[in-house]
């Protein structure tokens, strides 16, 4: 049997674990048991399920501690974000199951137009497949939403980070965890049991998935992407926290986060005090080395190709000024892993690689600029639209500009993480992908309405509709109360 096995990408000497690829016949397998679980699962009442989930959410809750050094170890996400993004997940899982009962309620409507009844009905097999960079948090945006609702799940991981969230995933019912790569998730996203496709990942796998995905008329959610923009409004007003914050809000992960802050735009006569107070902040809050020191705040990237992608980013920005970042833990050894040196880089114009591309690392350029209308135009420049920030001292004139933005997320003030809210739905515009996650829009991803209706017309003692007709004329009649929500059947 093949194994995927996975070094830590700090110590890349170390073996921090390994899993069994799945192969195509695996997959088929894994797929039809799951479609065999899925009328026994859907068939519980919405409670049972939400009990399941929680009885889930505690036992993973109960070993933070324990799964946070390995999620660190096989990621390279320092340990608090380790801990944090597994304490975030129990938190998402624990709102899924409080918000899933009110969301999922059919809706019945007994008046003088007739009896409609709609349920919200879960898909059946639902084929998730994840990236590394936030294995758990993404596992879970997709596990909680899909298995709440009444789906089976069949999670292919990332194999550059499998091991935490298959021990995540073993705590909830109703799900089995597959391995491999590219060709695991082709045999998943196309099994013509699979009835919903979730992806989180890159443009060129999402762009293949949502192709596999289509051509068996399979549904899909496609989070993609992003290369956000943060713009400074001239009367920008920022602390040193807020300064520390926003050098996290790219730095964060190794700067390996869709929502990551990746251009920085200025107002042209204040970028020497912006990148002198953003050049201070980062020597305070920037420190780089093995995530499991627990003074570090950026590990290494995943691995060595993209720290070499990063780095020829930096290296190929011609015309700019690249200034290091930050500062290395007492003892940190560089050469022990895929360590990339943070930079900020002044200097380049819109179509450097570094500006036009999503670096997906640890390096932000900062970009001035000289009118609110023209900084619009340029934040909102390439395919991509995931998340973006508004600064200002005035929150009127924040949210105005914001809700002008081409972008999923518009944080103000803040950005990345930080301004993410559970019951917010997260998601992109243009090539950043389709569908939502988060929020109520993110439960209702994993269901279809299915009606019934009787019109009036033809229940006892109606009066009948001439063969062919159209129900009431041009205008259909509308519901006349706001209907009685009824449990989910
Ligand atoms: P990736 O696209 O290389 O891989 C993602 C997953 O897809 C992995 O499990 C991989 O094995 C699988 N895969 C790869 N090719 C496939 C194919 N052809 N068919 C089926 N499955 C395939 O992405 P990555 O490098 O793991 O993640 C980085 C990307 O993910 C970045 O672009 C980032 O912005 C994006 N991302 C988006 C969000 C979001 O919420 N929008 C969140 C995190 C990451």
């Amino acid at each position: 049997m093949d194994l995927i096995t996975r070094e830590n990408p700090a110590r890349v000497a170390e073996i921090v674990g390994s899993v069994p690829v799945t192969d195509p016949a695996a997959v088929d397998a894994a797929v039809r048991r799951a479609d065999d679980a899925f009328r026994g699962w859907s068939g519980l009442p919405v409670a049972e399920r939400v009990a399941a989930l929680r009885r889930g959410a505690d036992t993973v809750a109960a070993r933070v501690e324990e799964l946070a050094p390995l999620l660190a170890r096989e990621s390279g996400k320092p340990l608090a974000d380790s801990r944090g993004e597994i304490g975030f997940a129990v938190a998402f899982l624990r709102w899924v199951c409080d918000e899933a009962p009110a969301v999922l309620a059919a809706t019945e409507v007994d008046d003088d137009a007739g009896r409609l009844v709609v349920r919200r009905k879960p898909y059946g097999v639902v084929g998730c497949v994840t990236p590394w960079n936030a294995p758990v948090i993404l596992a879970m945006l997709k596990l909680g939403p899909a298995l709440a609702a009444g789906n089976t799940v069949v999670l292919k991981p990332s194999p550059l980070a499998p091991l935490t969230i298959t021990e995540v995933a073993a705590a909830l019912p109703a799900v089995q965890v597959i391995h491999g790569g590219a060709e695991t998730g082709r045999a998943l996203a196309g099994h013509p049991l699979v009835r919903k496709v979730a992806f989180t990942g890159g443009d060129a796998a999402g762009r293949e998935i949502a192709a596999t995905a289509g051509a068996m008329i399979t549904p899909a959610v496609l989070e993609l992407g992003g290369n956000d923009p943060a713009v400074f409004l001239p009367d920008f007003a920022l602390s040193d926290a807020d300064y520390e914050r926003l050098v996290m809000a790219s730095f964060a992960t190794a700067g390996q986060v869709c929502m990551a802050a990746k251009r920085l735009y200025v107002p042209r006569a204040r970028t020497a005090e912006f990148t002198e107070a953003y050049l201070a902040a980062a020597e305070r809050v920037l420190v780089v080395g093995d995530p499991l020191d627990p003074g570090v705040t950026m590990g290494p990237v995943i691995s060595a190709a993209a720290a070499a992608r990063i780095r020829a980013l930096v290296a190929g920005a011609a015309g700019g000024t690249a200034t290091p970042l930050g500062r290395s833990a007492p003892g940190h050894d560089p050469a022990s892993g895929y360590f990339v040196t943070p930079h900020l880089v002044t200097g380049l114009d819109d179509h450097a690689p570094l500006v036009a591309q999503e670096q997906f690392g640890p390096a932000v350029p900062l970009l001035a600029y000289d009118t609110e209308e023209e900084v619009l135009v340029r934040a909102d420049a390439g395919e991509l639209g995931l998340a973006a920030s508004v600064w200002s001292a005035d929150e009127e004139r924040a949210f105005a500009l914001a809700g002008r933005l081409g972008a999923g997320f518009v944080f103000v003030n803040t950005h990345n993480r930080t301004g993410m809210s559970l019951r917010a739905p997260f998601g992109g515009v243009k090539r950043s992908g389709y569908g939502r996650e988060y929020g109520r829009e993110g439960l209702l991803e994993y269901v279809q309405s299915a009606v019934v209706h009787v019109p009036a017309a033809f229940r006892p003692g109606g009066p009948g509709m001439a063969p062919g007709a159209y129900p009431g004329g041009v205008h259909d009649e509308p519901p006349r109360s706001a209907g009685t929500v009824r449990p989910p059947l």
